[in-house]
Parts: C-alpha cells; structure tokens; sequence
C-alpha cells in the first residue's frame, strides 16, 4: 500500500520502518522544524503542505491508500488538517495516539485546558520548570513575577527574559536526573502537557517525590479517525486493511 505518515515523532520513525520492512511504500513527512532530524526508512518530505488543500493535493498526488497522523499529541494544526483533508479525499485516516498520562494516587495536579490558564494558575514567586514547547512560552514569560526555567529541544525565536533560564537538552530524561534539576532548582511548579509515553515521564514521578505541584494542560479532540494507541496496533489496523 501508498502510506503517507505525519511524523516528527519516534513512534512514526517506527511505524515508517516497519511499514517499509514489510514492502509498503512509505512516504514519512516531517515539519521541519528539527536541525538533522532521525530519518526514517522510507521516503522522506520536508516542510508545511500548505494547509488542507496542500495536503488532500499531496494525497491525491501520491496516490495514498493511507494517511496516518503520527504527530506529537499537541500538534494540533496539522491534526485538523489531517481529518479535514482526508474527509476532502476520502483517503482513510489512522491516528496514533499516545495514552495519556494519568495521576499516581495521592499526585498534586493542577488540570488545565490552555497555555493561558497554566499560565494564570502560577502563584507570585513560583519557581518554574515549564516542559511545553514552543507554544504559549510568551503567556509564561509574562509573569515576571515567577521564576522559569524553560526546558526545549531546539533555541527559541523570542529572547529569554531575566526571570527565565533556557535549558537545551533532549529527551528521554532520567527520574535521577530529573530529581537533581528540580531538587537543585528548587522548582515549586511544573508546567506540562499530557504528552504520555516513557520519554519524558520521570518527571511527573520526581514532581511527586519532591512535592512539586504538577499544572497539567489537557490534550484537544482532533475529530473522526481511525485511532489506535501504538505503533504495534496501526501495524496491525494497517495489515488487515491491505
Ligand atoms: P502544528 O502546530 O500542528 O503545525 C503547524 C504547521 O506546521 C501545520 O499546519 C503544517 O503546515 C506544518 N506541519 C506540522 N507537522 C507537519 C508534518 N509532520 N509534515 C508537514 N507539515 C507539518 O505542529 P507543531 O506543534 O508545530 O509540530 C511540528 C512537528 O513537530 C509535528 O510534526 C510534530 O509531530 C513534531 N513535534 C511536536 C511537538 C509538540 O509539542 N507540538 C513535540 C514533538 C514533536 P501546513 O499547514 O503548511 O501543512
């Protein structure tokens, strides 16, 4: 079958490699925001389509039997452009989707459903690890009266004020060395999405152990797709549909 993956993703590094083991023709598509990326097995595309219509021609172009939405579970814009381009062409759409994150008996979490209300939810002299991105770093870097460290893969567009401190690294992460950071930090809240997954969830557990507050911002509904939770099981979907 004719796959076209949205990826950006180790999950549709792994579903492209599969895919392709198996004799499938894989196109994996990437945003391009990441310098040198892991490259998949497959076919490789680089940039925006340019909205719905860029994508349902992309699909027509390719001539796919598939689309399958393997973004990050926060990338929302290319999301809703997945189930509205697949509904314009009538190409099916799987969507892998992460299970969430949820609270360990006795978490403190705070549950949000923006960037905005994190943002708000932030007492006076708050000391930060904020893990969200690129997305909504202006809201929190507008409480000066918080103290942030901002944790992001790759240097942000906007300059990082006095009462913030970037931190470059990558994923996966520790539950040592998280526990070192916060701990050394002296960090009272961590701001986070429900990205789920292993990589980035020792966090969560050192936040508990060090009684850090944890401000939880919820994921969106995308719209109608097939969905599944694992790489293992699009494989699956995807082998008995062809
Ligand atoms: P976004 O807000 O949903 O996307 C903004 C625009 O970027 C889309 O409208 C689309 O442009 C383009 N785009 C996004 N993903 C694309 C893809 N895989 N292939 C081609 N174009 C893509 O996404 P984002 O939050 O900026 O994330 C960008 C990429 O980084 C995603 O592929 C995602 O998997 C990866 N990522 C995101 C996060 C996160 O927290 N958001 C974390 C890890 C990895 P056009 O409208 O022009 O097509």
């Amino acid at each position: 079958m004719n796959i076209l993956i949205l990826g950006g993703t180790a999950e549709a590094r792994d579903l492209a490699d599969r895919l392709v083991a198996l004799g499938h023709d894989v196109t994996t598509s990437l945003a391009g925001r990441t310098q040198a990326p892991l490259m998949p097995q497959g076919a490789v595309r680089v940039g925006g389509f340019g909205g719905v219509a860029g994508l349902a021609a992309a699909l027509r172009a390719g001539a796919a039997d598939w689309l399958v939405d393997a973004t990050h579970p926060y990338a929302g814009q290319i999301s809703f452009n997945a189930v509205a381009a697949a509904r314009e062409t009538g190409v099916p759409l799987l969507r892998i989707l992460r299970p969430a994150w949820t609270p360990p008996d006795g978490a403190n979490w705070i549950h949000v459903e923006t960037a905005a209300e994190a943002a708000a939810a932030l007492p006076t002299g708050a000391r930060v690890l904020l893990t969200t991105g690129h997305t909504g770093l202006p809201q929190f870097l507008e409480r000066d009266d918080c103290q942030f460290i901002v944790r992001l893969i790759e240097t942000p567009a906007l300059a990082i004020p006095p009462h913030a401190r970037l931190l470059q690294s990558r994923p996966p992460y520790g539950l040592a060395d998280e526990i070192a950071l916060m701990d050394g930090e002296r960090i009272t809240h961590l701001v986070t999405k429900n990205s789920g997954g292993g990589q980035t969830a020792a966090k969560l557990d050192a936040a508990m152990r060090l009684g850090v507050k944890v401000i939880m911002i919820a994921r969106t509904a995308y719209g109608p797709a097939f969905e599944v939770d694992s790489v293992n099981a699009a494989v699956g979907r995807l082998s008995a549909a062809g």
